[in-house]
């Protein structure tokens, strides 16, 4: 199948593109692997978007943006796209999926950034690997637990509001003597009573725990104690989704994006300024400037 445009990744940055495509009536594609809303799901409140002036717990928002794409009947595909080529000598992109393949004039990548995975977690025996998270999305529904998490910055402090008004005891292990996160999030766990963080905090050693699921060995300014939790999350940063670009468009990108074949969007290409309202810039003006050049 060939489009004018293909959209990977259904997030905030891909249906603000998908919108304005077809606000100038632009035939699309938009690859989706999970489901619409990307982060967002693990959002405890949105309040910094614009519009919403007592703000909007992320799972409202991605409901919101689900309906935003069937008021405009955008229907995403469902497929993980594996592999982005760029056919050189027809100038067409050729998009690789799980099940088929398709081709496209235009490329918006808004596949975002994954949570950046540590080694020492991953080589874990999989029964303690069960009950540990890069994200917090997938434990949302629990409640009466005791929850540690590793890191410093906003989705540490994110996810531990988001926890932390469920009824369960919160964590925050900090790597270091630096807090990241915004002041406002700081305020907001300090003043929850089922949410203690420490810093210097130097994990030791995982193993199987003998009244809860994990069992954390840690060190604190070279004091060595063990605790119990049902969960661990580990929000160690993110980076970049690029995982399916064939290596010959990684060298060719700058090019491609230089005259307007290759659009990368969102958190995908916005460093450490991941928000969901510049991601949306992103998406309309990529669509916008794509309809210039279609025009
Ligand atoms: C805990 C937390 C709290 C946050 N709070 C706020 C906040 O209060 N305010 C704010 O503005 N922002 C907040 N953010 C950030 C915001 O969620 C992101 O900036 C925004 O979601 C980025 O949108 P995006 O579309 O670029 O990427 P994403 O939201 O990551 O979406 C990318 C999409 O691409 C899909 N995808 C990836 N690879 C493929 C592939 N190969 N094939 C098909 N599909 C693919 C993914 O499944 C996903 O749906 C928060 C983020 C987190 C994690």
């Amino acid at each position: 199948m060939k489009k004018d445009v293909a959209v990977i990744g259904a997030g905030p940055a891909g249906i603000a593109a998908a919108i304005q495509l077809r606000r100038n009536n632009i035939d699309f594609l938009l690859f989706e692997k999970d489901r619409p809303g990307g982060l967002l799901k693990n959002a405890h409140r949105v309040e910094n978007y614009p519009g919403f002036p007592n703000g909007i717990p992320g799972a409202q928002m991605v409901t919101l943006l689900q309906e935003h794409l069937d008021s405009y009947r955008i229907t995403p595909l469902y497929e993980t796209v594996e592999a982005l080529e760029y056919l050189g000598e027809e100038k067409l992109f050729l998009i690789t999926t799980s099940t088929a393949a398709y081709y496209s004039r235009v490329v918006v990548a808004a596949s975002g950034a994954s949570p950046r995975r540590v080694d020492a977690v991953d080589a874990l025996p999989l029964p303690l690997r069960e009950n540990i998270f890069y994200e917090v999305f997938p434990i949302l529904k629990e409640r009466g637990k005791r929850v540690l998490i590793i890191g410093a910055d906003d989705e540490a402090f994110d996810y531990a509001l988001n926890l932390g008004s469920y009824n369960n005891e919160i964590i925050i292990a900090m790597p270091g003597q630096q807090v990241k996160a915004l002041p406002w999030l700081i305020d907001k766990a300090a003043a929850n009573p089922r949410i203690v963080f420490s810093k210097n905090v130097e994990i030791k050693g995982i193993s199987a725990g003998k009244t809860k699921n994990l069992c954390i060995t840690f060190s604190t300014r070279g004091e060595r104690t063990e605790g119990e939790v049902d969960y661990l999350i580990v929000a160690a940063g993110r980076e970049p989704q690029r995982v399916f670009y064939n290596p010959l468009l990684i060298t060719r990108a700058k090019e491609l994006k230089t005259v307007g074949r290759l659009y990368e969007i969102g958190d995908l290409a916005n460093g450490s300024y991941r928000q969901a309202a510049i991601a949306c810039g992103n998406g309309i003006r990529a669509a916008m400037q794509i309809a210039a050049c279609l025009r």
